[in-house]
């Protein structure tokens, strides 16, 4: 029997070869349309996102069938971990990439996949999600949007807030509910929702670095006709969960602060053994998180371990923005990207569900604990 020396972590020349390519891409895009904070997030260039449609960076793994590239998952995570380690802009396309694709691919008709996939794949259509409403975040399941059904449309009335995108996207993928009857997870379903329709308000909202990239959204009256209905009436929250899953276990929840790490080491005093020891830390903490990101794309880890992903990745961006903040001293507080990305840092642990969700999640499905 041969014998195990150990794991080899090294990416075959192959995926050296795609890193090096999406490498060349990202920094191309950082010096043509700038570096931006958590870029999946608070960016958007068209023609950045034209440049991964051509370069076949949007949809690599979705099957060959729907025109995606029908590349392993390991691919997009090396290819994404370039582009948003430098802030490339790539927000245009992400939702849309990471979660509506597979969603349609995976619930919806032959016809909507005709209509929406072709745009998501040219990079020319923008998505938001529609989850959160002023009362309802971490209990998604206590939504109130409507969708009440009316001959061939649905009418759509209620508010959302903190839609990312909303003020620049297309379309909506919506989370409403369409009964009332039942316990509260039923009755959810997932319309589409273009956002020209009459009726369709969105208000963007200031955040701590003076960004509007996210909205409040109101609906009021609008006619959306049925077939815009995603998967099964009523059914919608398992669907809704497996986009979670799909949402919070991605390399996007790791690389964001990657930018001020690399800067506050090229400028800490690395004589303090103080010093050193946190650097090593903290890079120790990243290659964990990737190895935790891994084993979800790969399909390795154990259903709802996303939740511990989730918490572990985006608490570590958190720990480098404090690391960097007493690195850089005087310099976080001049107006730059560091001082930005530091600002910006107390929501990685809130979007996408808490890290007190998380743990909920970790002690109720994932080890079974016993609930007090
Ligand atoms: C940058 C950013 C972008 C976002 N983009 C989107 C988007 O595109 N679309 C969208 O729909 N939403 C978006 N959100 C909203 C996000 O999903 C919610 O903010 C998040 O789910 C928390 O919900 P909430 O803000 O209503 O807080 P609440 O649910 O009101 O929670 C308030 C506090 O109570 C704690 N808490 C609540 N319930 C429990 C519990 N059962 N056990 C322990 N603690 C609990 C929470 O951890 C939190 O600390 C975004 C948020 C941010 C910060």
């Amino acid at each position: 029997m041969a014998r195990v020396t150990g794991l080899d972590f090294s990416l075959s020349p192959d995926l050296l070869a795609l890193r090096d390519r999406a490498r060349k891409v990202a920094q191309q895009g950082v010096a043509d349309y700038g570096a931006h904070v958590d870029c999946w997030l608070n960016s958007h260039s068209p023609a950045f996102s034209k440049t991964l449609s051509e370069e076949g960076f949007i949809g690599m793994t979705w099957p060959t069938e729907h025109g995606g590239g029908g590349r392993p998952a390991i691919e997009r995570v090396i290819m994404a971990e370039e582009m948003i380690s430098i802030g490339a802009p790539i927000g245009g396309s992400w939702f849309a990439d990471r979660q509506m694709g597979p969603s349609f691919i995976s619930y919806g008709t032959p016809d909507q996949q005709a209509e929406y996939l072709p745009g998501m794949l040219s990079g020319e259509t923008t998505w938001c999600i529609g989850m959160s409403e002023p009362n309802s975040g971490s209990d998604l399941a206590s939504l109130k949007t409507s969708a009440v059904r009316d001959g061939d449309d649905f009418i759509i009335n209620g508010q959302k807030i903190w839609t990312s995108y909303a003020a620049l996207a297309d379309f909506c993928y919506l989370i409403c509910r369409t009964s009332a009857d039942g316990p509260p997870h039923k009755g959810i379903s997932e319309i589409v929702v273009p956002m020209d329709l009459p009726g369709v308000e969105v208000r963007p909202i200031k955040d701590a670095i003076a960004n509007s990239h996210f909205c409040e959204v109101f609906f009021t009256d609008v006619r959306v006709p049925a077939v815009n209905l995603v998967g099964v009436e009523g059914n919608a929250f398992k669907q809704t969960m497996v986009q979670l899953e799909h949402e919070r276990g991605g390399i996007d929840r790791l690389v964001s602060n990657r930018l001020i790490f690399d800067h506050a080491v090229s400028v800490a005093d690395t004589s303090d053994p103080r010093i050193r020891n946190e650097i090593a830390q903290l890079e120790i903490d990243y290659r964990v998180g990737r190895l935790m990101v891994y084993r979800e794309v790969l399909k390795q880890a154990p259903r709802g371990f996303s939740a511990a992903t989730k918490a572990f990745c985006t608490e570590h961006e958190q720990r480098v923005a404090n690391f960097a903040g007493r690195v850089l001293g005087a310099e976080a507080t001049l107006a730059n990207v560091y001082s930005t990305n530091l600002m910006y840092a107390p929501s990685y642990t809130i979007m996408g569900g808490t890290s007190d969700i998380m743990r909920n999640i970790i002690g109720d499905r994932v080890l079974g604990l016993p609930r007090s």
